[in-house]
């Protein structure tokens, strides 16, 4: 019906994006809502589903986002069996490396950054008015910017800065990862998980793009997040906070928080509106 909800969450089968996914299905139980499982493979999506026991407000998307061919399947399966009509996305999937090689600052910003802006730009038109996309970024970006050069601060954050502009931005890290001049751009070489964090800085500006490009006709708000530090996967469960309260919580509030107390295309954790510098 045309009251029916439907969530996305992108890389939802482990780790944070499960949480959000388990800590939503409960939440929205009572009502006329689907969240959609989304894993890049069908297997490990359906295990996780059923590690949920299967509830009937959860399904399983199939979706990997550095695919075109997935995303355009993905969307099909959005037409036929869920009414085309998506009300929040949650854009968790992301991959982090410690190798400073050209191959692994490719593979991570096609997952990081061109994976999570493509299937955005794909999604837009089924994006109903008034939705949300939540970008998931975190605060590992602001600081590698903090750590770089007067003028690459001021090329990230300027207000004008276009998606073609940012790509520039991203490819120019790219090379310069290749010859190893990084510093030569203006960042520290020495900043910790280096290609990881400037993914992580290249979400939370293509989140400011596409909130000041998508509000005006759409009503759409866009937020990114930094869910804390959890003990997941990707962090070798190191962490002591856990995926379920510290990391779902920052994401769901994004969710859930009412527009008038939520300023459109900001970073935030944990309820708070943090710097992106
Ligand atoms: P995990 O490694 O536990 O989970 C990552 C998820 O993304 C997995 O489901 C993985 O699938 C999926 N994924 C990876 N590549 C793709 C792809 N191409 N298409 C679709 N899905 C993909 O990480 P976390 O749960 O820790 O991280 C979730 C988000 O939170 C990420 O954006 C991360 O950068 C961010 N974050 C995490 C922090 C932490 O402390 N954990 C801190 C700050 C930010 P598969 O199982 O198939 O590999």
């Amino acid at each position: 019906t045309s009251q029916q909800r439907i969530i996305l969450v992108t890389g939802a089968n482990k780790g944070i994006g499960f949480e959000v996914v388990k800590k939503l299905a409960k939440e929205s139980s009572l009502t006329n809502t689907t969240i959609l499982l989304g894993s890049r493979d069908l297997k490990r999506g359906q295990d996780a589903l059923a590690r949920l026991d299967c509830p009937k407000n959860v399904c399983v998307l199939h979706l990997d986002v550095t695919s075109l061919e997935s995303i355009l399947a993905a969307i099909d399966e959005i037409k036929c069996k869920h009414g085309g009509r998506l009300d929040v996305v949650i854009n968790n999937a992301a991959i982090g490396d410690l190798e400073f090689t050209i191959d692994a600052a490719r593979k991570m910003f096609s997952t990081n950054y061109y994976g999570m802006k493509t299937l955005n730009e794909h999604l837009l038109p089924f994006i109903r008015e008034n939705g949300r996309v939540i970008n998931v970024a975190s605060a590992c970006g602001p600081i590698v910017l903090h750590e770089a050069s007067k003028d690459l601060q001021d090329k990230y954050s300027s207000s004008t800065l276009n998606l073609e502009q940012l790509d520039c931005i991203v490819e120019d890290f790219i090379s310069a990862v290749g010859t190893n001049t990084v510093g030569e751009l203006g960042y520290n070489p020495k900043t910790l998980y280096l290609i990881y964090s400037v993914t992580k800085a290249a979400v939370i500006c293509l989140t400011r793009i596409e909130a000041r490009e998508w509000f005006d006709t759409k009503n759409i708000l866009v937020f990114s997040v930094c869910p804390g530090l959890c003990a997941t996967d990707m962090t070798n469960n190191a962490p002591d906070g856990s995926p379920a309260e510290v990391g779902a919580d920052s994401i769901l509030h994004l969710v859930n928080t009412d527009q008038s107390r939520l300023e459109n295309g900001c970073f935030y954790r944990a309820g708070q509106q943090l710097p992106q510098i």
